[in-house]
């Protein structure tokens, strides 16, 4: 059975006993990397790294169900960082994740492949489920988070992100979202918001749960009205929706962004206090050693000029060019919650101002399934906005994780696995116009 007799059924809105019964295809289409090619880019500057050259898109063999997992019918997923770092084989090559999930036994073993296919993100329709999936069935719209936990082990009790073997699905295991049909455990599925359409349902589940544990949850920063909160790269994958957060919850937002256009976009979305990092000419780094403290200062003024205090809270991820500078300009007891160093993980700051002024740097890592599910249930309300700015097709997967890489894009990038054209896979009309066609298609229009 051809993938396209799944596909022709699905959008026919065969029900789940339809579904359930066509059988399986042997082989599906998938983004991947190959083993033999990590080394491609040795001696290439990080920025060169073209992830054009080592994504391939083609088929590659169906794995068999465990049964805690189900198979997915991918209508859309997204790119995310971790498929730039995959793809240009930084800080390490992912297959040796894969080699080590190969070693948890049966089902584990068929990660170790000399393909990595990657992605951490989907939407679309449930077609199997195993023996042991409870609360799932063939037929049911879902999007998935990439939070990989056995939940066997006790260390995933209590906070999954504090299990031993945790691990982001599509980046940390095989078979992910950038493909046709992803097999993903039972304990990642959601509800797919009904009033989107399956690339703006597709481009959430990593991005928006990470933001809200880092701003919402008492496992991060615990945000509360009032709270000043600066957030960097304001515009893109996990800022725009760290932005949203603040506002809905009666913070603060002072948003930092790199040009004009992403500025009306912040105040578009209702962001009141931005600032263009680039018009500003920061040089937080006189060289590649050395910090200069007036330029932080300088941050901390300009924030202080818009909103008239320091920030509670820092929203951080570009990591070696900002961390100096964020310590800085927090508020005596405030946080700095960081997710990730983009520029470098190799980080400076100065310890005085963290010390002398009882500031807080909490490490914070993608989100539980508990937290997951209340950041898509605030999706599923539309009380918070897919910024989805441009949809490529899978077979450009190369282009889309580029543009990301690149740093020239806004938002989210969708790309269409399944799904033949944008905009199909809307079921609730009345919440789409509720929520406004103008607010869902934001981030769309600016980056048309
Ligand atoms: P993204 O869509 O590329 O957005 C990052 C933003 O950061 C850019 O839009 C850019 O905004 C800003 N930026 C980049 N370099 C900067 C620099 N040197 N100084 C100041 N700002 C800079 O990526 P994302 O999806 O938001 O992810 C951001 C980082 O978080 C990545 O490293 C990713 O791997 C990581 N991440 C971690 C988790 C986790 O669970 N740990 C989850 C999601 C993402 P401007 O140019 O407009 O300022």
């Amino acid at each position: 059975m051809p993938v396209s007799e799944i596909l022709q059924a699905v959008l026919a809105g065969a029900g789940g006993d339809e579904l359930a019964g066509l059988p399986m295809p042997e082989s599906y289409r998938a983004a991947f990397v190959v083993r033999g090619e990590a080394g491609m880019f040795e001696g290439v500057d990080s920025a060169d790294k073209d992830p054009r050259k080592s994504l391939h898109v083609d088929e590659v063999a169906l794995p068999e169900l465990a049964p805690d997992e189900a198979y997915v019918a991918v209508m859309a997923s997204s790119i995310n960082f971790n498929t730039v770092w995959t793809s240009i084989f930084e800080p390490l090559p992912t297959f040796g994740f894969l080699d080590r999930l190969g070693r948890e036994g049966r089902w584990g073993a068929r990660h170790a492949l000399d393909h990595h296919v990657v992605g951490s993100d989907a939407s679309g329709v449930v077609l199997r489920v195993g023996s042991a999936v409870r609360n799932w069935r063939p037929g049911d719209k879902v999007t998935v988070h990439c939070n990989y936990v056995d939940d066997q082990d006790p260390s995933a009790h209590d906070d999954s992100m504090l299990a031993a073997n945790q691990r982001i699905w599509g980046f940390e295991s095989n078979f992910g979202g950038l493909a046709d049909i992803a097999v993903v455990r039972a304990n990642q599925l959601m509800p797919k918001p009904a009033h989107l359409s399956w690339e703006e349902a597709a481009v959430n589940a990593l991005c928006n749960s990470t933001a809200y544990r880092m701003l919402v949850s008492p496992n991060g920063a615990a945000m509360a009205q009032g709270d000043r909160v600066l957030v960097w790269g304001a515009s893109g994958g996990i800022g725009s929706y760290a932005v949203q957060y603040v506002l809905n919850g009666g913070g603060i937002p002072v948003a930092v962004v790199s040009s004009p256009e992403k500025v009306d976009l912040l105040h578009d979305l209702g962001v009141e206090a931005v600032i263009d990092r680039r018009a500003a000419g920061y040089r937080f780094w006189r060289d590649e050693h050395t910090q200069d403290e007036s330029e932080w200062r300088r941050l901390g003024k300009d924030i202080r000029s818009l909103v008239g205090d320091d920030p509670d809270i820092v929203f951080e991820h570009p990591g070696r060019q900002t961390m100096g500078a964020s310590v800085f300009v927090c508020k005596r007891a405030g946080t700095v919650v960081t997710c990730a160093a983009t520029s470098g993980y190799m980080i400076e700051y100065d310890n005085r101002h963290l010390w002398m002024k009882l500031k807080t740097i909490k490490g914070s890592h993608f989100a539980n399934y508990r937290e997951a599910w209340d950041a898509n249930q605030l999706i599923c309300e539309g009380k918070i906005l897919p910024p989805l700015s441009a949809v490529y097709p899978l077979r450009d997967v190369g282009e889309a994780t580029y543009q990301v890489h690149r740093n020239l894009h806004e938002g989210k990038i969708g790309v269409l696995c399944l799904a033949p054209e944008e905009g199909l896979g809307i079921d609730d009309h009345d919440l789409r116009a509720k929520v406004g066609e103008d607010r869902i298609a934001l981030f769309r229009r600016h980056g048309a």
